[in-house]
């Protein structure tokens, strides 16, 4: 036997929340939107030219680019498109994060930093939250090779005050500072505006919670146009086509209706509220969420075995059994109706 097995690039992965196969079950495990697309996303599906599919898609992405631009008043030099915001991250971190300074993240955070950093090889440290789950802003005041977070959190849904974030970025302006915003449109203020101050910031964002659309595809990133260059080179060295054909002509027409966007997310904001004010009523504490989702314990039965228990009566909710939080359900808000019969489940199981 040949000794192969040295030179593999070996990681252990990234492990998404369970998509299982049974349909009759309420789901508010992986943070998706409860509500469809947008309108105008079915219907461009219906109409969608498959001829067109025979050809390459445009490598530029001039389309979902220029609606991702006029959306938030940029230009188009200043927005890149990738496969969800993973596929973003990912070529932020191989873009921008080659020093041999280690890149800095919270230690409570979205679990696929890491993984990253180790496929790409990047140094890391993570910063402690502080008891509050609240990100300390002078942890990222030192030498490194980069930052990066989400605002709000998650999975705590904590959301820092964009002059908080404005201080991490001013700290650090000889490093790419990457502010992960894909929960953002839940009622936090977005870093975008501070592109125009500092042009070493990049601000991630995805279709996947607020624009209903998670099994299409689509992450962006805003930043000052030399950023964007440097990322596209790195893309048009990986693979040109990321974007698929389908994913350019419904992606525009998910981001081209802001009101069923907006009416949405502010539905999604008022359940949020509601099902804060029931859980605390069954005796769970929580951080203050910002996003489509909740992150809470409940003061006397163990997070792990309430999650069997919902799991058992169909409903899901993540369960992450790892230091400092594994007695906390992060629970994605749903509908009313689902919130409804998780509290009703909830509230018959703590009697
Ligand atoms: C969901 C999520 C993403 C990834 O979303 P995509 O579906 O890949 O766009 C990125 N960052 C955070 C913090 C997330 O929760």
């Amino acid at each position: 036997m040949g000794n192969w097995e040295a030179n593999v690039r070996k990681v252990v992965p990234y492990v998404p929340g369970e998509q299982p196969a049974e349909q009759n079950i309420i789901k508010l495990n992986t943070n998706e939107n409860p509500y469809p697309p947008a309108p105008g996303v079915a219907e461009a599906l219906r109409e969608m030219n498959i001829g067109k599919l025979r050809k390459y898609p445009d490598p530029t992405c001039k389309i979902l680019v220029d609606a991702i631009a006029e959306n938030y008043g940029l230009n188009a030099n200043q927005i890149f498109v990738g496969v969800g915001s993973d596929d973003v991250l990912a070529m932020i971190y191989m873009t921008f994060f080659n020093s041999k300074e280690p890149i800095l993240f919270p230690d409570i955070t979205y679990s696929f930093y890491d993984v990253w950093a180790d496929v790409f090889r990047v140094p890391y440290e993570t910063k402690p939250l502080d008891e509050n789950f609240c990100i300390v802003k002078e942890d990222y005041y030192g030498k490194n090779g980069g930052v990066i977070f989400p605002n709000p959190n998650a999975p705590t849904g904590i959301y820092m005050e964009l002059s908080e974030v404005e201080d991490i970025i001013a700290h650090n302006q000889d490093v790419i500072v990457v502010v992960d915003e894909a929960y953002i449109d839940f009622g936090g203020a977005s870093a975008v505006p501070l592109i125009e101050k500092y042009d070493n910031l990049l601000v991630v964002q995805t279709f996947s919670k607020s624009r209903s659309m998670a099994g299409m595809r689509i992450g962006f990133a805003i930043g000052n146009e030399k950023l964007i260059k440097y990322l596209n080179d790195v893309k048009y060295s990986f693979n040109s086509y990321t974007m698929d054909e389908t994913a350019l002509v419904l992606g525009v027409e998910a981001i081209k209706d802001k009101a069923y966007f907006e009416e949405k997310c502010e539905m999604i904001i008022a359940t949020r509220e509601w099902t804060k004010a029931e859980l605390k009523r069954l005796g769970f504490s929580f951080g203050d969420s910002k996003s489509n989702f909740i992150f809470a314990t409940h003061e006397r039965i163990p997070a792990k075995e309430l999650f069997e228990a919902l799991k058992e009566a169909g409903i899901y909710v993540r369960y992450f059994s790892k230091p400092r939080i594994d007695n906390y359900l992060r629970i994605s808000i749903g509908t009313d109706g689902e919130m409804f019969k998780l509290i009703q489940f909830l509230e018959n199981y703590i009697k």
